[in-house]
């Protein structure tokens, strides 16, 4: 999109073939960690696209929403809820399953973390099918919160996430093939 920090962020990006299994090519953000740079111009873009959207939350789905999401909650001044895979949050846990190539999954939230109304930021590193998206915003509709938008670091063009979303706003930072 003509921004110059993208393509250094994207070059910070390891792919790694064949993980965890065999013809996935795995996109490895915690190279991009290790450049301080580049992990502050994924944030700040981020920030500057967010901050006055009036976002009450900003949600990260486990694992690696655990990382982009809190110092995005943190600049723009919003709370950030962890979304996590089964039996890690200790409270009382509303729980959305949905299927994967093979078998299913499951993501589930904190009972109060978000209240009715509020408007939620979703963010995680990468959307590929979009089956995790969207079972994250599914869960977030049924305690009544507003999914603003989402927002990943990586898309995979290929397997059309995007429109398993349906019309719910995407923000990709990096595009691959
Ligand atoms: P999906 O539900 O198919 O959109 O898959 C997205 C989730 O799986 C995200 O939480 C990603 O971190 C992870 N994921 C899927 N494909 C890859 C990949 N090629 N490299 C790294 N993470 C991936």
């Amino acid at each position: 999109d003509g921004d110059p920090r993208v393509a250094r962020i994207s070059a910070a990006i390891r792919v790694v073939p064949d993980f965890p299994k065999p013809g996935i090519r795995f996109r490895d953000v915690t190279t991009l960690l290790l450049d301080h740079q580049s992990f502050k111009d994924t944030i700040d873009i981020l920030v500057e696209k967010y901050k006055d959207k009036n976002i009450d939350v900003v949600a990260g789905i486990e694992a690696r929403g655990f990382i982009f999401g809190p110092p995005i909650a943190l600049a723009i001044g919003a709370k950030f809820v962890p979304m996590r895979k089964p039996r890690k949050l200790p409270g009382e846990v509303i729980g959305e399953e949905y299927t994967l190539e093979y078998g299913t999954d499951r993501i589930e939230l904190h009972v109060g973390a978000v209240q009715p109304g509020e408007r939620v930021l979703l963010i995680d590193d990468l959307i590929a099918t979009g089956g995790t998206l969207r079972a994250a915003i599914s869960l977030l509709e049924r305690v009544g919160a507003q999914v603003a938008e989402c927002a990943c670091v990586i898309g995979l063009r290929d397997l059309k996430g995007q429109e398993r979303l349906g019309s719910k706003p995407l923000f990709i930072l990096v595009e691959c093939e």
